[in-house]
């Protein structure tokens, strides 16, 4: 194998310019990069929607201007060029031909980006490359059919048998093929490699176990490890009952019952609802009151969101309504339960009596969807007209009250004298006070 560096075209002189610094090789390097770069872009844009603070594009602007995400971005293409590099001189090094060195420079650059990943944005990374380890599939294919099929040297032979090309003969004396025919002689002799199809198959196997894993489900369950399992739990479309009955058999420290805490509120806000089986072990953790003072604030804080909705501007003479309704994130039939002491709506400092709600309420009173199922029913609300030019402003009072349902119980609001008839020992009570203006021209 003295001829390490097979040399595509005979014509050209063996020891010319680097051979693979060609427009074409350049061109390659600068497309796969963009290629990296753009899945780059495509994780940041995931993780940035699955970010813990703020709504929808706040947090996805949040997420794309952070430093891991500039670092990723400007990180990940100078690290697969330096990877290219790299490759391209351990291909000179160890001889490699072509095709095995183009292999094994895709295999770094997975390697190279799954690690930056990882580095970037954390364990919860790996689950938003579940689709990229399909791409473990095809190089693993490419691994085994390049190993069964590599040739080495540059002397010609028969490309039917492998016999050695005699240039007096027009047919092979092996096996009869043409030679004169068009891909009749190819050039060097059919070399197999174990090693190419051995990484091939493990490439294969790995590919096809990281992709269906959320298929097998228990089998898998038992090796993963805990950090993986939170961020599963955490994400909001990642959730296995296997992986939880899993996480939930396992002791876990101060430390990770935090994480998974905060990760489950971060579902909670983004999805809106947790499962009864989540759901459940973080009201265990709020009412034994083991996690921090602001995860069991936002746990209270984000169940039921209190807010105001009418029109901002309105005419002289013009009749307007603002309505009262939440957002609701509690988990129906939960041991936890929430009421609400309705006090009513304020116009202009003027407290409209008939709005004030007697009875404790339920979250579901002021549930869009909820209400639009029970036939008669209406958010709390309330209609002014805009008499003259100026700003009409409705404010409304309420205390939402957290606590086992049992103690919550349906009665009264208030007491004789007007003030909240709040119970005994409530876990949470949330004062709120909204106030929207509408301005009358
Ligand atoms: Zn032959």
């Amino acid at each position: 194998m003295d001829s390490a560096e097979p040399t595509e075209r005979g014509q050209t002189g063996p020891k010319s310019a680097p051979n693979w610094l060609t427009p074409t090789h350049i061109g390659l390097v600068v497309v796969i990069t963009l290629v990296f770069a753009s899945v780059g872009v495509m994780m940041v844009l995931l993780v940035a929607m699955s970010g813990s603070s703020g709504l929808g594009w706040r947090s996805f602007i949040d997420g794309l201007t952070s430093w891991r995400t500039m670092a990723f971005l400007l990180g990940c293409p100078l690290l697969c060029a330096g990877t290219w590099v790299g490759v391209r001189a351990l291909q000179r090094r160890l001889a490699w031909d072509r095709r095995t060195g183009l292999l094994m420079l895709l295999l770094a650059w997975m390697l190279v980006c799954t690690a930056s990943a990882l580095a970037a944005f954390g364990t919860g990374s790996l689950l938003l490359l579940q689709f990229a380890w399909g791409g473990l599939l095809p190089l693993g294919t490419g691994f085994i059919t390049h190993g069964l099929t590599r040739r080495v040297g540059t002397a010609p032979h028969c490309s039917h048998c492998g016999y050695e090309f005699d240039s007096e003969l027009d047919r092979c004396p092996e096996c009869g093929a043409a030679w004169r025919r068009r891909g009749g002689v190819i050039e060097g002799r059919p070399h197999r490699s174990r090693v190419l199809v051995g990484t091939g198959v493990a490439l294969l196997v790995l590919g096809v176990l990281l992709t269906i894993r959320p298929l097998l489900g228990q089998a898998f369950s038992p090796l993963v490890p805990t950090r993986f399992l939170i961020a599963q739990a955490s994400g909001r479309d990642t959730w296995s009952p296997s992986d939880w009955t899993e996480l939930m058999s396992r002791r876990l420290s101060g430390e990770q019952v935090q994480r998974l805490a905060d990760g489950l509120l971060d579902r909670r806000w983004h999805t809106g609802r947790l499962d009864p089986s989540a759901s459940g072990w973080l009201e265990k953790e709020i009412v034994g009151n083991t996690l921090a003072a602001t995860t069991r604030e936002r746990y209270f804080r984000e169940m039921v969101m209190m807010h105001l909705r009418g029109p901002s501007r309105a005419r002289v003479g013009e009749r307007v309504k603002v309505e009262a309704l939440v957002d609701d994130r509690s988990t129906p039939f939960a041991g936890l339960g929430a009421r609400v002491l309705f006090a009513g709506f304020r116009v202009n400092g003027q407290a409209i009596e008939s709005t004030r709600l007697d009875r404790l309420a339920s979250a579901y009173d002021f549930d869009e969807w909820s209400v639009k199922r029970k036939p008669g029913a209406a958010l709390p609300s309330v209609e002014v007209a805009a008499e003259r030019t100026g700003v009409l402003v409705i404010e409304v009072q309420a205390w939402i009250l957290y606590g086992p349902e049992g103690l919550l119980g349906w009665g009264r609001a208030w007491n004789d004298d007007g003030s909240p008839l709040l119970p005994e020992d409530p876990l949470w009570v949330e004062v709120v006070h909204l106030r929207h203006e509408i301005s009358v021209e």
